[in-house]
Order: structure tokens, then sequence, then C-alpha cells
């Protein structure tokens, strides 16, 4: 938008489409910055589930911008409107750039409730209907930095015909003119940024058309959806979104919506993805499984080639997990468990007196113990998910820090080899 003051450094761009760099002059006073490929922090109500502000800032190296959803904050328009100084500081939070989706990336969304003028969000207490008008009054009283533009993303199902798919992209427009009209008219939401939604299902000319139209639009940033996990295969997933990032313009950021996997970032970086969401370390500490895959690509003889390369090969539950992972979501489901993960339920941990990561700097790894976490998952105790959630707070983030730095060292590809092996590494002990 005009007057926007955001701005895409990039300092490399590899085979014309992976981009690193950094987002500088975010926030109402444009002080803070974002390195790009990077991640939001999932803050699903304004704080990082478990964790207090407090807890949360014994980590170092976390992104700088938060991502709250209108699904979760929707129900409270009333309380902060009374309240007028916007979500950021009802939250307490202070120093952080706010981003607002529409939807919670970890929680399921129900289909089957748009129409030509409105979209449906599903918060604690049920659905909640949005024309734009709605939308732009949350908008108003939320004081986000950056948002998502309303949009029609219900494609993700994977027998959704092309009628419907054209119909989301056309109403996803028509719903991004508008939001943008009632945007460049108030004054409340001066400075404040505009990410248009690329939609267009699983076909291919539709999402061309999407990413073409969107990027005619004053939009400061795009937002990728219907592209996430369990919506359709990850080739498929790639295929899309090279083409998607090779129609937007090189000067404003792609944010995929959806897709937090490590494999699957690695894949769609390569695709010219520059965000993501980081609701996966949520979703891994919510079935009690602690993030356990390498990412250190330092030349250590001893860490290096002690065990060969394996390729990743996922189970069949895995894949169970992932097509049902957006219509029937299960966060205690240990069926979705990824082969990056360990379950610190299992009995095996229970007198393994080793930090969840050997080497890992997070509070709960320098303190504690994988025996002692499994004692607090078997007796419920609400700490085990505080522990957990710093750990793979802690290691999910050092992941985009450790891709960044393979990035600017040419060695992206001994990442990905070390991230698809990590764990594996760890089962056969
Ligand atoms: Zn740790």
């Amino acid at each position: 938008m005009a007057g926007s003051r955001m701005k895409l450094e990039l300092s490399r761009v590899i085979q014309g489409r992976v981009r690193l760099g950094v987002l500088k002059g975010l926030g109402r006073t444009g002080q803070h910055s974002l390195e790009v490929p990077g991640c939001l922090l999932y803050t699903p109500f304004g704080t990082v589930p478990h964790l207090t502000q407090d807890t949360l800032h014994t980590l170092s190296k976390l992104p700088r911008v938060s991502q709250v959803t209108l699904s979760n904050i929707a129900e409270h328009q009333e309380v902060l409107e009374e309240f007028k100084d916007g979500f950021r500081k009802f939250a307490g939070l202070h120093d952080t750039v706010l981003y607002c989706s529409l939807h919670d990336p970890a929680a399921p969304c129900p289909t089957g409730y748009t129409t030509n003028k409105t979209v449906s969000v599903w918060g604690s207490g049920g659905r909640i209907e949005l024309t734009v008008a709605k939308f732009m009054a949350l908008q108003k009283s939320v004081q986000p930095d950056w948002y998502q533009s309303m949009a029609d993303g219900e494609t993700w199902q994977s027998n959704t015909s092309r009628k419907r798919v054209r119909k989301s992209v056309d109403r996803t427009l028509a719903h991004l003119d508008e939001c943008l009209l009632a945007h460049q008219n108030s004054k409340e939401l001066e400075g404040v940024e505009v990410f248009g939604v690329v939609e267009g299902g699983d076909i291919l000319e539709e999402r061309i058309r999407s990413a073409r139209e969107t990027a005619k639009r004053p939009v400061d940033g795009f937002c990728l959806d219907g592209l996430q996990t369990g919506s359709m295969d990850q080739a498929l997933r790639i295929q899309l979104t090279s083409a998607v990032t090779k129609e937007l313009p090189e000067d404003k950021p792609r944010l995929l919506q959806g897709v937090g996997r490590p494999d699957e970032v690695l894949d769609c970086v390569e695709a010219g993805v520059d965000l993501f969401e980081s609701f996966f370390p949520f979703q891994v500490t919510e079935r009690g499984c602690a993030l356990s895959f390498s990412f250190d690509i330092s030349p250590d003889p001893e860490r290096a080639g002690s065990t060969p390369p394996t390729v990743l090969e996922l189970n069949e539950e895995d894949t169970a997990g992932d097509m049902q992972q957006n219509g029937d979501l299960n966060l205690n489901d240990q069926t979705q468990m990824t082969c990056f993960e360990i379950n610190l339920k299992d009995k095996r941990y229970q007198d393994d007196f080793r930090p969840l990561v050997d080497g890992c700097g997070c509070y709960c790894c320098r303190n504690h113990q994988r025996a002692y976490v499994h004692h607090l998952l078997v007796t419920n105790e609400l700490l085990a998910g505080v522990l957990l959630m710093i750990h793979n707070t802690a290691h999910y983030h050092g992941f985009f820090v450790a891709l960044r730095e393979a990035l600017a060292n040419d060695k992206l590809d001994l990442l990905k080899r070390r991230v698809l092996r990590g764990e594996q590494t760890e089962r056969k002990e």
C-alpha cells in the first residue's frame, strides 16, 4: 500500500528461485526485520501455546513476527473494540510485529460455509460468519501490522470441481478488491500491510490466473493458500508453488500456509517460498513428542559420516495422518507422528537420562532428561507441554537458522541430506 515501509532485500537468489534475504522496515515504527526464508512465531491467541512471555524469552533467535488468527479472535470483537488499543496490547505483547491470518493452521476448518459475500471462521464458540465489512471492522479492532485479506480457500479437498476452484479464485479477488477499498479509506489501518491470497486449488491455470490477478493489486505480500499438508501430494504442491512464485513480483514476500514439516519446507523454499507458519512444533508437542531431526551441517568429523545417509521413507501411518489433517484433525493422534520426532510417551524413555537432543541449548535440554519428560507425560502434568514446547520451538526455529546458513554457504543439498536422515539415526539406537 502507499506509504508502506516494508522492504525485501535479497542477498542471494539461487537458481533463479531460492531466495535469501531480509524483510526490513516492519511494524508501525519500522524498526523490526525478519530474515527469509523464515518462519512466523505461531501464537494462535497472541502467545506461544503453553508459554508465558518470560518462558518464551529464554529462547533466542526467535522471529519478530507473531501470527495470530482471526478464527481465535473474532469472537472477542466486542471486548477488543471496548479495549481500543489493539490485540497486541491486549495480549501483553509489546515488541513484536503482528500478522493476522484468517484460519488457524493447526485447527480444523469445516467446509461448506462460504457464500458469494461471506466466509466463516471457527473459534472455540463455534462458527462466525464474516462479510468484508465485518472482516475489516475486526482488523481495525485487532490493529495488526500485516493481515491476510479475506479469502475463499475451500478447495483443498481432492475432489474439488473445476467450477468450485474457479469460483474460489474469483471470490477471493472480489474480496481483496473490497478489502483494499475499505483499507484505503481507513485511518486506523494506515501503514498496515495487506497480503493478497493466491488460490486455485490443484488446477495449474487457475493458480497462474490467481497469482497474476493478485499481483496486479497494490498488496504488500502474498499468501499461498490451499496447498497445505493433507490437501495434495508434495510433488503437485511443488509444481503449483513453482508456477505461482514465477508469476509473483520479486520484491514482495511469499508466505505458504499450512506447510510445516521440515522436508516439505525445504522443497517449498526451493520452489520460491519465503515464509512459513510454525504450527508444526505445536502439533508435535500436543502428541507428546519432541523434535529430534538433525540440521547440523558444521564440518564435525565425529558427527558427519558416522552413519550412512539414508533416504527418508515415509511409513504408512504418516501418510494416513497427512490425509486427514485438515478435515478431521486430532492433535493427540499418535498416528500423525512424523519421522522428525521421538515419542516421549514411549516406555523406552522411562530410564533414558539423556536430554531430548544432545547439544540443544534450550531450557528443557539443559535442565531435564527424557526420563523426566516421560514421567511428566504419563502422569499428565502440564509441565510436560511447557517443556516440550520450549524445546520444539527452539529446535524448529534453529532449523530455519541452519537453513539460511546453508543457503548462504551453498550447502542446501547437504542440509537436505542431514534433515532427511536425522531421525533415522536416532531410531537405530
Ligand atoms: Zn532442547
